[in-house]
């Protein structure tokens, strides 16, 4: 995996400049707060969240009858901070009880770099000298059980796959029985992310899972979500967290926006912590989401 914080320096993920601007005036006046909302709010961080910052924000910077920009950025760093909750346990579950794999199901709309993510994971375990198996539950698209294949070649993963058309069900069942015949550390099974619709959807994950539970409890959950989508991700992030238990969401592109402040509103809308970032397509190209990091990055 590679640093956060040396990878968010060189990316465009911040809304450094606008708000650095706004916040290195000589003086702060009342513009200052509209103009700070709307970067807020086009950086995707959410109305509700972006509102009642700034209203904090301008209370805060009354009482302490403070207009030193410098301050004021430190005051709205604490508020960043405070929505994203460093407190949250982002421990990412790669270690079962017992003898049996840690089984990860990793979902999202395809697109979002599910497939890429599970490989880059896959890389991190595997450096960190865990042994892994993939299990390629992307039935519908030959060239996603292919793209999975690549990977596990790539990072030295085996893969289970099945056949084009099959059932994903049958395919996560026999990677996780893979793995426990392997004896391997980790078991992630990549997942279809066809939001053809809601019912589709749930009894299409939600056999999957069922069908691993015969065999091992699944350990975590990821929802994979493409920071560039926006609030549209969002909305499909919900439909997921509605078929599924999401036990975290990996962040991916954040290597190519200035929207990052969707990490506020995903874990806001689904209550449940970013553990991941994606910072873009090279196999060490993903980091453990750290607030502070993230956020003195936003800040710019
Ligand atoms: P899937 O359909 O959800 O499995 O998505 P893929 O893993 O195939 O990824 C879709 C595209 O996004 C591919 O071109 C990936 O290389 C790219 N991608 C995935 N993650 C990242 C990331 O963190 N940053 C960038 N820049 N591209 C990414």
């Amino acid at each position: 995996m590679v640093r956060l914080r040396a990878r968010l320096a060189r990316s465009q993920s911040t809304l450094g400049k606008g708000l650095l601007d706004l916040l290195s005036r000589d003086r702060l006046d009342d513009d200052v707060w509209d103009e700070i909302e709307e970067t807020l709010i086009t950086a995707d961080v959410g109305v509700a969240p972006t509102r009642a910052m700034v209203d904090e924000l301008r209370t805060k910077v009354k009482v302490l009858g403070t207009r030193s920009p410098a301050e004021v950025r430190g005051l709205l760093r604490e508020q960043l901070l405070a929505q994203i909750n460093p407190g949250l346990d982002r421990t990412l579950h790669t270690s079962a009880p017992g003898e049996r794999p840690a089984v990860l199901l990793v979902v999202g709309v395809n697109g979002t770099g599910k497939t890429t993510t599970t490989g880059k994971l896959a890389r991190a375990l595997i450096g960190d000298g865990k042994t892994v198996v993939l299990g390629a539950a992307d039935t519908f698209r030959a060239a996603a059980a292919d793209q999975l294949q690549t990977w596990g070649d790539r990072v030295g993963a085996a893969v289970v796959r099945g056949p084009e058309g099959g059932d994903p069900a049958s395919v996560a069942f026999d990677a996780v029985a893979r793995g426990m015949a392997d004896k391997v550390d980790v078991v992630i099974v990549d997942t279809a992310g066809r939001l053809h619709t809601k019912t589709g959807l749930m009894d299409e994950l939600g056999k999957v899972k069922r069908v691993i539970e015969k065999k091992a409890q699944v350990d975590e959950v990821l929802l994979v979500l493409d920071a560039t989508t926006g609030q549209n991700g969002m909305r499909q992030a919900q439909v997921f967290a509605e078929v599924v238990n999401i036990t975290g969401i990996a962040l991916t592109k954040l290597d190519g926006t200035a929207k990052g402040g969707i990490v506020i509103s995903v874990q806001r809308e689904l209550g449940v912590p970013v553990k991941l970032a994606g910072l873009g397509e090279g196999p060490d190209d993903l980091a453990p989401f750290d607030p502070e990091v993230f956020v003195d990055a936003l800040l710019g």
